[in-house]
């Protein structure tokens, strides 16, 4: 018989399924009644050999033959940390590091310091080595080589580098932490609010995570140019300066407020239209949801459409109203489930 391997992952959504291998950071996607039927019959060896998507599933290695019935899954993977913030993207300015001590004993792990000037970086430099950091973004500079070794060299506890620039270098590694150049879309990531394909996490950390939580907003906190604090980069009202904190329990009480913790616990199954879609457990948005009872919302649409299985741009793509999903303006979507259904045949004729 066959059966999937342990670190590949099913989500099935409206009319499409998404495949995710966390192995190799990718995803597939199938249509729902294809993979279900392969699914189905899993344990008949000669079934399972003649289906249409047996010889793609074997080339991706994502199947493999066993005697065992009950292959063991990853089940018990423990995302829960014990720590107050998971990511912190700093607009670096003068007193940079002040808010790197301030932020980092609420247990952040990866920090984005977008350097906007030359300036930034002389306060910044050489003290990030005693920091417990384990990657580092630096966004729009090129930080020097023998800078970087001896942040390297000091600070044990890094495991990746990042240098986010225009133009894209060779990457290289000291002392075997790996130092990437990223394309400046990487920016766009953080800052913009459109989603693409980029946008997805395929980590098993966002997996787990994402069942429960909203991946762009939990455990993340962003601070200004000026030092204003708030939960990410596209979010207003929070107006507490990182500096106006007397001790550590203040800037706790603010970063478990409720004001501050809006969006952490509305996850993509709890927001219309990503509910239905297959990559509602990969996908990082950073719309804003709208709030509204049980079911949230984005008031702007998505580049994938999850009901014809399409992104914007592709052959044959349909915007939601075309599909026969219509906005309404403080109530969200609503559904003319027969539209749907045809243009899926339109477009896939099941
Ligand atoms: S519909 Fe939602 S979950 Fe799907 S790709 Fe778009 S934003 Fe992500």
């Amino acid at each position: 018989m066959f059966r999937f391997k342990q670190k590949i992952e099913i989500v099935y959504g409206y009319t499409f399924a998404a495949l995710i291998n966390f192995e190799s950071g990718e995803y597939f996607s199938i249509p729902n009644l294809l993979l279900k039927s392969f699914v189905s019959n899993l344990n008949n060896e000669v079934e399972t050999k003649n289906h249409p998507i047996f010889d793609f599933l074997t080339r991706k290695k994502l199947i493999f033959q066993t005697d065992l019935k009950n292959i063991k899954k990853n089940q018990t993977v423990d995302i829960s940390k014990p720590n107050y913030l998971n990511n912190a993207v700093i607009r670096a300015r003068d007193k940079v590091m002040t808010d790197i001590n301030s932020i980092i004993c609420l247990g952040v792990e990866t920090f984005f310091i977008v350097i906007d000037s030359e300036t930034d970086i002389i306060s910044l430099n050489c003290k990030l080595a005693k920091q417990h950091i384990k990657s580092i973004y630096f966004i729009n500079y090129l930080i020097e080589y023998d800078t970087l070794k001896e942040i390297i060299n000091i600070n044990q506890n890094i495991i990746c580098v990042y240098i986010v620039i225009k133009d894209s270098k060779e990457d290289f590694a000291i002392d075997g932490v790996p130092i990437s150049y990223v394309n400046s879309k990487f920016e766009d990531q953080i800052f913009d609010l459109t989603v693409n394909e980029f946008n997805f996490a395929i980590t098993e950390q966002n997996y787990y995570e994402s069942k429960k939580v909203n991946s762009y907003f939990y455990k993340n906190i962003y601070v200004d140019k000026n030092g204003f604090i708030n939960n990410t980069p596209n979010l207003n009202g929070i107006d507490i300066n990182i500096n106006s904190f007397n001790n550590i329990q203040e800037f706790i009480t603010v970063i478990l407020s409720s004001e501050f913790t809006k969006y952490w616990f509305i996850p993509k199954s709890e927001i219309q239209v990503c509910k239905d879609c297959e990559f509602n457990r990969i996908c990082v948005d950073k719309r804003i949801p709208i709030v509204n009872g049980k079911e949230s919302y984005y008031k702007s649409e998505c580049n994938y459409n999850p009901y014809i299985a399409k992104w914007k741009g592709d052959i044959a793509y349909l915007s939601l109203l075309e599909c026969g999903i219509e906005f309404i303006d403080g109530e969200g979507y609503r559904f003319d489930r027969k539209k749907i259904k045809k243009q899926i045949k339109e477009i896939w004729g099941f």
